[in-house]
């Protein structure tokens, strides 16, 4: 069968047994909650579907959504375009109990008689996937040849202070330095 279109929301039995496919984009700014944790909802996201049956007649949906989401790097503090995918590998179950008792591999696609919603559900799969901090690769990053400058020049900084500091603390300066003031007493 061909490739389709993005549904909107979809029926999991009935696209499960008919072994559809589906390819698109979505724009970013469909995923409200997604794009709260980003510096904008530009762009989009390329999404490949892929349903099918189980040996023994369970809905699967396998495939992945993937793009480039505009955060912050916390490095430069710029924005940075992070790469962002997530694989889909969904197994059709509908009541909690069939989705505890699912194999590993798979996370539960809860479903009833409603259609899926197609949005929500990819948002959850994203939301996973987007990294807590984020930062530039190190060759785009523009704080990069600051940052090792800047810590090069700390570790001297840090070397010079602790040489000092051991000259001070050296324990024959100490002795001789009570030595002196015993004398000075005694005189
Ligand atoms: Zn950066």
């Amino acid at each position: 069968m061909a490739i389709g279109q993005l549904p909107k929301s979809f029926d999991p039995r009935k696209f499960a047994r008919q072994g559809r496919q589906f390819e698109g984009s979505l724009a970013l700014n469909q995923f409200g909650r997604l794009v709260n944790s980003l510096v904008d909802d530009k762009g989009e996201v390329q999404v490949v579907l892929n349903f099918s049956l189980s040996e023994n007649n369970r809905v699967v949906l396998e495939g992945h959504i993937e793009g480039k989401l505009n955060m912050i790097c916390q490095r430069c503090l710029d924005v940075a375009a992070i790469p962002v995918r997530a694989d889909l590998s969904l197994m059709g179950v509908l009541t909690d109990e069939q989705a505890r008792a699912l194999p590993e591999e798979y996370e539960p696609l809860l479903f009833g008689d409603e259609p899926v919603e197609l949005v929500p559900l990819l948002e959850e799969e994203l939301i996973l996937a987007v990294p807590l901090v984020a930062y530039h690769a190190l060759e785009d990053c523009s704080a990069q040849q600051f940052y090792t400058t800047e810590t090069d020049d700390e570790a001297r900084a840090a070397a010079i202070e602790a040489e000092k500091e051991r000259e001070e603390e050296n324990p024959f300066s100490v002795l001789a330095k009570l030595k002196t003031d015993t004398t000075i007493q005694e005189s």
